[in-house]
């Protein structure tokens, strides 16, 4: 007797993983290819959170359901547990068969779903193998389809992805880095580089953007956008992110002694970091200690969907800000940005995103976008800082359109600590630039 699942009344997983042993043996026979997808639903934990399990149960039963409507004879279609499903579906040696079908699969598990008279729209995300050519084994097949759906949901969900053998160097990098970062801390292989950022009227100094830099013995260095995201979801950012405002402050501290009392130095904090009980208080305990000023330091937050769903996060905003630290949004213009959230967080000042920065040179829309952006900001009484300048004719134009403050290549590269105290001192006859 087939042993089924009793949420789904699908094949439960073993004997899904056993049925298509039997189906690749048949597909070898009969000449055929084997398409196999892991159909994961994006972000289902808001299923569950806002209507509750039983909800996101009937959710996972006619999602099953679903798949199995695709199927055609001897495909297999099973729950796996959690928010993923397996497909293993026959098909015939001809172009472009494996693409309809798995797009055929997306479509029919992201139809709306209807509740209480309300349409709910999930989307999925999809890592898909091909028998014979991305594998000879139901095992094989299965774990590279893991692999395929790993790469898609780090590029964000949404979409079908099927194997490249890149991908399981990927994931076995991602492995590596998850598993040597915890040690990375107490080996002291982080270090902190600061990038210049300088007014737009007089050239003169603002501060530094702290950033984080990761040298790994034998992996060289490995980008903070590699290895942030791990660490948020570890949990690591955590005692990362302390170490990080403990040297910013024994920076900030030292340059308090040459004289720099003004300079601002803000660092990247994470939207995990706000959410975690007792951080704003840590902040300035901290400054307390190193017997600094918090409007020295600014939190760079970016835009995230936890931003906005997290009341703690929220407050922990709103906290900070009522003790003087100051607040920027950062990377503004990508991801969840959007112009209404600029009266609902309490920011003090709004980075531009590089990516729009790039463009304002050409006749572009960036360059309407920006100079327009600017405009408004500063009406709502925010300063913008542009980020990623690289050209002077980018610099020109931020000038002319009153943008207060700018970083980039252009004017100063991210440098290492013990190349900053020399310009320290001249920090405040940096050459005005135009
Ligand atoms: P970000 O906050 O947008 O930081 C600016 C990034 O742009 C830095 O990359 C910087 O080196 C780069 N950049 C600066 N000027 C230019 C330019 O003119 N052109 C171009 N193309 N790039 C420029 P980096 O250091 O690789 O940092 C990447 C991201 O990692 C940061 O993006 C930030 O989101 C994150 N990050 C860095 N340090 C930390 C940290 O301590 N904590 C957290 N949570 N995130 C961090
Ligand atoms: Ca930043
Ligand atoms: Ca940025």
């Amino acid at each position: 007797m087939k042993a089924m699942d009793v949420l789904t009344g699908l094949p439960c997983r073993q004997e899904a993983f056993s049925l298509l042993a039997f189906v690749v043996e048949a597909v070898k026979a009969q000449g055929k290819r084997l398409v196999v997808a892991l159909v994961d639903m994006d972000r289902f934990y808001r299923v569950n959170e806002t209507k509750g399990m039983d909800f996101g149960n009937d959710v996972l039963r006619l999602v099953g359901k679903r798949l199995y409507e695709t199927r055609t004879e001897k495909s297999i279609v099973s729950w796996l547990g959690g928010n993923t499903f397996i497909v293993g579906m026959p098909v015939e040696d001809c172009d472009g068969i494996e693409l309809q079908t798995v797009e055929a699969v997306k479509n029919a598990v992201e139809r709306p779903i209807e509740v209480d008279g309300e349409e709910l729209y999930l989307t999925s995300s999809i890592g898909a193998t091909v028998y014979p050519r991305d594998g000879l084994t139901s095992e094989e097949l299965i774990c590279r389809a893991e692999s395929a759906l790993h790469q898609s949901k780090e590029n964000g969900g949404n979409q079908s992805r099927f194997y490249r053998s890149e991908d399981t160097r990927k994931l076995n990098r991602r492995i590596r880095i998850e598993s040597e970062l915890r040690p990375a801390l107490s080996l002291q292989q982080f270090h902190l580089s600061f990038q210049p950022v300088y007014r737009t009227c007089d050239g003169s100094l603002r501060g530094y953007e702290a950033l984080i830099r990761w040298n790994h013995p034998e992996l060289g260095a490995i980008s903070p956008n590699e290895f942030i995201r791990i660490a948020e979801h570890n949990g690591l950012i955590l005692p990362i992110g302390e170490w990080v405002l403990r040297e910013v402050c024994r920076k900030l501290a030292k340059m308090k002694e040459y004289g720099l009392k003004d300079i601002i130095i803000s660092i990247n904090v994470s939207s995990v970091q706000l959410q975690h009980q007792g951080y704003p208080q840590s902040v300035l305990h901290m400054l307390g200690q190193y017997g600094l000023e918090p409007a020295n330091l600014e939190l760079e937050i970016t835009e995230s969907d936890r931003l906005y769903s997290s009341d703690a996060a929220a407050s922990a905003l709103s906290w900070l800000r009522g003790s003087g630290v100051r607040i920027a949004l950062d990377d503004f213009g990508v991801g969840f940005s959007s112009l209404v959230h600029l009266k609902q967080l309490p920011i003090q000042c709004l980075k531009i995103d590089k990516s729009f920065i790039r463009k304002i040179d050409l006749n572009s829309a960036e360059r309407i976008i920006v100079e327009g952006v600017i405009n408004l900001v500063h009406k709502l009484g925010i300063e913008v800082i542009a980020e990623g300048v690289e050209y002077g004719e980018q610099y020109a134009l931020l000038q002319r359109w009153g943008c207060s403050y700018a970083q980039g290549f252009l004017l100063g590269m991210p440098k290492e600590p013990d190349r900053l105290d020399p310009d320290m001192l001249k920090a405040s006859t940096v050459a005005h630039r135009s």
